[in-house]
């Protein structure tokens, strides 16, 4: 069985933001949320200051308290390592939320055709909506998916598309639904123009991913490592200052729900 993960070699990202723009469009997330977040922040003191980028996904914690918080099996260890949500057993508790130490997860307070700013359905755009499918009903992201690896569970889940569903937490798949449809790239390493991203099984030393963590390991490290998490999101290059100083902050929308203060809102940073 495959153990995927993720290597993302800062040395080669430019801050463009095309994965976090491809995450979007191809999980269809509501306004203000983020699977895929890229940091823009600056280290030193100007004029000798740098300005530094880290795409930072969900982690796929080989370890993931999120999952053992969660009362109602609702977010759950997938085959290959997949850290993901049933989104038909959660109710909304976001414990998960709480016990995560990274920032990665999106309460959804409200019902898909609400979330999206514009009302796909509704008569007075259609001039605007040109019949357009809303990303919220993108077949793959509805569709249950089999998982047979423990008789014990159900065996038909839906773990894609947490966005879409009132009352539920989401965050990045790694592309569930494209690996359950035989698409081995996530959607954010395929936009990246630089190749700065790499997915695959970090058990297969044949695959690309193996691959550059064997080359780059001494350059290697992993976000809160110290959380003893087991992220397997690798990064490639020298890791963050402790204290970083954001370059923007996202402008949440204020109908967008969060739990205390995150990154997002000005307080702490994943690392
Ligand atoms: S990064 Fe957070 S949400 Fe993702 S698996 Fe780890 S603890 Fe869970
Ligand atoms: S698409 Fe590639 S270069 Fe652009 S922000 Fe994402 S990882 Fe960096």
């Amino acid at each position: 069985m495959a153990r995927y993960g993720m290597v993302i070699d800062l040395s080669k990202c430019m801050g463009c933001r095309a994965c976090m723009e491809a995450c979007k469009t191809e999980n269809g997330t509501p306004l203000g949320h983020f699977f895929m977040y890229t940091f823009r922040w600056e280290e030193g003191t100007y004029p000798s200051s740098t300005i530094r980028f880290l795409p930072r996904p969900c982690n796929h914690c080989d370890n993931p308290p999120c999952v053992k918080a969660c009362p109602y099996d609702a977010r759950i260890k997938w085959k290959g390592g997949l850290v993901l949500t049933d989104v038909d057993n959660c109710r909304g508790v976001r414990y998960c939320e709480q016990a995560c130490p990274y920032g990665v997860n999106y309460f959804n307070a409200k019902k898909p055709e609400e979330n999206y700013g514009l009302d796909y359905g509704h008569a007075d755009l259609a001039s605007t909506t040109g019949g357009a499918v809303p990303p919220y009903w993108k077949p793959e992201l509805e569709k249950a998916y089999s998982w047979d690896e423990d008789p014990k569970k159900k065996i038909e889940r839906r773990v894609a598309g947490a966005g879409h569903r009132e009352n539920t937490v989401g965050k990045c798949t790694f592309c569930v639904h494209r690996l359950e449809n035989g698409i081995t790239k996530t959607a954010c390493q395929q936009a990246c123009p630089v190749g700065a991203i790499i997915f695959g099984d970090l058990d297969d030393a044949g695959s690309d991913v193996a691959k550059a963590l064997a080359s780059r390991k001494s350059e290697t490290f992993r976000l809160k490592d110290v959380a003893q998490t087991e992220p397997k999101v690798y990064f490639i290059g020298k890791a963050p200052a402790a204290a970083a100083h954001l370059i923007e902050q996202i402008p949440i929308p204020a109908d967008v729900q969060k739990l205390g203060k995150t990154e997002y809102e000005g307080g702490t940073i994943p690392w």
